[in-house]
């Protein structure tokens, strides 16, 4: 069985991944030390806001039997390949998904830019295509769509931001000012007045955080380890602001789409049976062998046959 997708109100088996589960899976993996076996597989980019902060500050703040985010999200996707991972000495993103996550931080740029300066990023569609995502994003649709101003998109509070839950730790990509969407008593979101500083908005609407992947989405909703990603990020910053974050903003900025994904009592299950999962291995689990199989970098040492090859050898 594949990884399921999660599309708000119901969960559906997805089409294939395409996307090696490098970029599903571990889209901000790179090594945070930590004291202990939990390793860390969460981005710490050089640029990054919180970045600055030393590895041993953030050992000390993460609490025993913490997981990290990236963990999690590989435990959803198969706990085998969380094995592997955590056996690998350097978890770093590399520098192709790197290039793809920094689309996120550079829109009011890219919603203008010329199709050569495009054809130049390692956008999936072409430059027309994009430029108008985008714009329809700017334009009214993460407003309508999220109740979230296109600039607090572009232009987020904090960025890269190093979160301490209770049971798990790593990046937020961004976190935007909740009072900057208001819901209403119909449900639809409206914006609000805007505050420039996190002592604020934690006295308005929750704060919304952001996740950034380097991949595509599938044809509707969120995949389902990115899911258990957005949960546990929700969770470490509902843990650090001391209240309950309801959703998380998952972005695709390579093919300039964005999708959300609410604490409900099915995704935050998934989310603690992951946290469950990662804490659990203690030798090599069991092999998933279905079509999760065939993109995973870890097949070769894993020894699963495909789909594909037994089909072929007519098994
Ligand atoms: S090849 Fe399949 S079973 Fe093995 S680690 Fe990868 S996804 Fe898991």
């Amino acid at each position: 069985m594949g990884p399921t997708v999660y599309t708000g109100t119901r969960r559906r088996r997805p089409v294939p991944d395409t996307d090696p589960p490098a970029t599903t899976v571990a889209d901000a993996a790179a090594a945070v030390p930590t004291s202990d076996a939990t390793q860390s597989s969460d981005a710490v980019d050089p640029t990054s806001t919180e970045a600055t902060q030393s590895s041993a500050d953030r050992s000390t703040r993460i609490p025993s039997g913490s997981v990290a985010f990236g963990d999690l999200t590989r435990a959803a996707y198969c706990p085998r390949q969380l094995y592997y991972a955590r056996r690998e000495p350097d978890r770093s993103i590399p520098d192709a998904q790197r290039s793809r996550i920094d689309l996120a931080f550079r829109y009011p740029e890219l919603v203008t830019a010329d199709d050569a300066a495009l054809s130049d990023r390692p956008i999936d569609p072409s430059p027309t295509v994009y430029r108008e995502r985008l714009r329809t994003l700017r334009d009214g649709g993460c407003r309508e769509r999220f109740g979230v101003p296109w600039r607090s998109l572009a232009n987020p509070d904090r960025t890269r931001a190093f979160l301490v839950g209770r049971s798990c730790h790593g990046i937020a990509h961004k976190v935007l000012s909740g009072d900057e969407a208001v819901v209403t008593q119909s449900g639809d979101h409206e914006v609000g007045s805007s505050v420039d500083d996190a002592g604020d908005a934690d006295a308005g609407d929750p704060p919304i955080p952001c996740l950034v992947s380097p991949g595509t989405p599938p044809e509707r909703g969120v995949w389902e380890p990115q899911t258990v990603r957005a949960v546990a990020i929700a969770k470490a910053l509902a843990w650090e602001r001391e209240r309950e974050i309801p959703r998380v903003l998952v972005e695709y900025p390579a093919v300039g789409v964005v999708r959300e994904v609410s604490l409900t009592v099915r995704t935050t299950a998934a989310y603690r049976r992951a946290l469950r999962t990662a804490r659990g291995i203690d030798g090599p689990p069991p092999r998933v062998s279905d079509d999760r199989c065939p993109p995973c970098e870890y097949r070769d040492r894993c020894g699963t046959e495909t789909r594909s090859l037994r089909s072929r050898l007519g098994l």
